[in-house]
């Protein structure tokens, strides 16, 4: 047994040294700490004799954006690693190989997937990905499935939900998605020019009452083994390649809650464009690419997740007719309104995103945080009347 501390370089490169079957005793190691999160460090191994490389993911004691004052528990590092062996079971094209762990030092060792990109970059760029809405129907659908008391039995899965309770992690997304941006908080952070919204989301009854039941859901509803965090800064990509990482936040929660992620985070790039796109043409075709990713993550998923239930459910009553037509339109309005609850906290809570804060331009940029907020809002006022992915769109566009 180790004791935790956090490592070094030289540490990192000792550690894998050890792991047998991966580089040989001659390798020429070396190592750069490539973490661009605020809870762990990434180190990147690569030997100079071969072309083989590394990943060491290790989580720390604590939140690094505020020092060492916003304490974690290193038990997320195991329900990282357990949950990224739980995907690549499930799901093995679409998520890194899990090589070795140490749960004391709260480590992970895995496949390097540096020939790939962080999809938000490449989203950014405008980079088109034809086969992501395939791949990540996929991974949803299979990962949700087979985690559900629609495939285990329920004491089966019992087990399973104990093995996920992630309550500092839960936390985070508890206060930062659906606390702070409804009231005054230390936690905010959004421009003098935004106060106006500000203020709104925190006087809109509406709102607060779908937030609520949204929240309820987060706070209850033991669906499926979601991955917590899936926006596309969570996600490497090529145009042939899908592959999830960084399920730290994973737990057993609403199924909607992962599909949600992933849609209100191409909205959030979708209301970007036009501080990225020099034309308005190329504005509006990224913009309708983007909406036809959203629609088709829906189906994607839908098809696969009907499929799935149809030849592998093992629940005595998956057969009830309308069953599954009614669960699969739970999860379909929980999607949407995550989505919205997470586009909304993305402008005025804690944490943003690229694709949004780094438009230069301060009048595109709050053209674009003000597009994201009404598409946000809109998403999660009507999540309880949407029937098909195709009202998700058309929220979209009656927003603007
Ligand atoms: P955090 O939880 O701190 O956000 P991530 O797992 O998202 O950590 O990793 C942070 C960064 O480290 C990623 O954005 C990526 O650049 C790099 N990284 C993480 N895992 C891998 C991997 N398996 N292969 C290559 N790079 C990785
Ligand atoms: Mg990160
Ligand atoms: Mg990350
Ligand atoms: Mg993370």
């Amino acid at each position: 047994m180790s004791t935790y501390h956090p490592l070094t370089v030289q540490d990192a490169i000792s550690l894998v040294r050890g792991i047998p079957g991966h580089f040989t005793p001659d390798a020429q190691l070396e190592c750069k700490e490539i973490g661009d999160g605020n809870l762990n460090l990434v180190f990147h191994i690569t030997d100079r004799n071969s072309d083989k490389s590394i990943i060491v993911k290790q989580a720390l004691p604590y939140a690094k954006v505020v020092g060492e004052s916003w304490p974690l528990s290193l038990d997320r590092a195991r329900i990282e690693r357990e949950a990224l062996q739980v995907q690549y079971r499930l799901c093995p094209g679409l998520a890194p190989q899990v090589f070795s762990y140490d749960d004391d030092l709260a480590i992970t060792v895995m496949e390097d997937l540096s020939d790939h990109t962080i999809m938000r970059k490449g989203l950014i760029e405008g980079q088109a990905y034809p086969l992501f809405a395939r791949h990540i129907g996929e991974f949803t659908a299979r990962t949700l499935f087979y985690t559900s008391d629609l495939y285990l039995n329920p004491q089966e899965k019992k087990e399973q939900v104990r093995k996920f309770i992630n309550p500092d992690l839960c936390k985070i997304t508890e206060d930062l998605i659906f606390d702070d941006p409804y009231r005054f908080s230390d936690n905010n952070n959004y421009p003098d020019y935004l106060e106006d919204e500000a203020k709104e989301l925190r006087e809109n009854g509406k709102l607060h009452l779908e937030v609520a039941l949204l929240r309820e859901a987060f706070l209850t509803r033991t669906e499926a083994l979601v991955h917590g965090d899936l926006h596309t800064g969570s996600i490497f990509v090529t145009p042939e390649s899908t592959k999830v990482i960084d399920p730290e936040f994973a737990y057993y929660g609403p199924m909607g809650f992962d599909l949600g992620a992933i849609i209100g985070n191409l909205l959030l790039n979708y209301a970007s464009r036009p501080g990225w796109d020099a034309a308005e043409s190329e504005v509006l075709g990224n913009q309708e690419r983007l909406l036809r990713m959203v629609s088709d993550v829906w189906s994607e998923f839908e098809i696969r997740f009907r499929k799935l239930w149809d030849e592998d459910a093992r629940d005595p009553l998956a057969k009830a007719p309308g069953y599954q037509d009614a669960y699969v339109a739970k999860v379909l309005r929980d999607a949407c309104g995550f989505a919205g609850c997470k586009m909304i906290r993305r402008i005025v809570g804690l944490s943003h995103v690229a694709d949004i804060d780094t438009i230069a331009d301060v009048k595109l940029r709050e053209k674009a945080q003000r597009t994201a907020l009404a598409i946000g809002k809109q998403l999660v006022l009507f999540n309880r009347t949407i029937q098909s992915g195709e009202d998700i769109v058309r929220l979209v566009k009656e927003a603007e």
